[in-house]
């Protein structure tokens, strides 16, 4: 796609996402959004530009900048920081800047888009309703009585770095008190 004079005047000629002034910089659809308006596009350099097309995250330490531009202005590039940090929340940095951001509802539901609509029927929401996501940390809504471990885990309690039960939308996995347990989702909350 083509870079508007709006866009070249947006991003001062610097990547959105790193900041780095460059010649060749690209227009990129932020999906789910499938028009090819300013406003659904982030203006990346070169490098971010290969690393996002070909979803490689493998490197985390280069987008560090991410805990910078999830405060941009420009919602595009906010929705961009944040899909890209969710891909890298098991990074301590990471995770502590999604649970810092900052986002409306209508952004988050566009970061989440995509995942929704890649996931198909399978879509792990809290007791409120919020898409969970690998690697996220959820608080108890519920006394739960542990099966098996025979404790009761408190209403509240924290538990990090959940797994989604791929084939079922009701279950998470999470750790609590050193035992791997499956909890329902209708009994957490999307922590931050
Ligand atoms: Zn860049």
């Amino acid at each position: 796609m083509k870079i508007s004079n709006t866009l070249l005047n947006r991003c001062r000629s610097a990547c959105e996402l790193c900041e780095a002034p460059s010649d060749a910089l690209h227009a990129y659809l932020v999906p789910a959004r499938t028009e090819e308006a300013d406003d659904n596009v982030a203006v990346l350099c070169d490098t971010c530009m290969q690393y996002i097309s070909e979803q490689d995250y493998s490197n985390a330490n280069y987008f560090m900048f991410l805990t910078g531009s999830i405060w941009s202005e420009t919602p595009p590039v906010k929705v961009l920081s944040y899909k890209i940090l969710s891909r890298l929340s098991d990074q301590e940095w990471a995770q502590a800047a999604l649970d810092g951001a900052a986002l409306t509802e209508e952004e988050l539901s566009w970061a989440n888009s995509e995942q929704e609509a890649l996931a198909g029927a399978v879509v792990h929401k809290d007791a409120y309703g919020v898409v969970l996501q690998h690697g996220d940390t959820v608080f108890l809504t519920e006394n739960l009585n542990v099966k098996g471990a025979n404790f009761m885990a408190a209403k509240g309690t924290k538990v990090p770095k959940i797994r989604l039960v791929s084939d079922n939308p009701e279950q998470i996995e999470g750790k609590i008190e050193g035992s791997t347990i499956v909890i329902l989702t209708k009994f957490v909350r999307k922590g931050g």
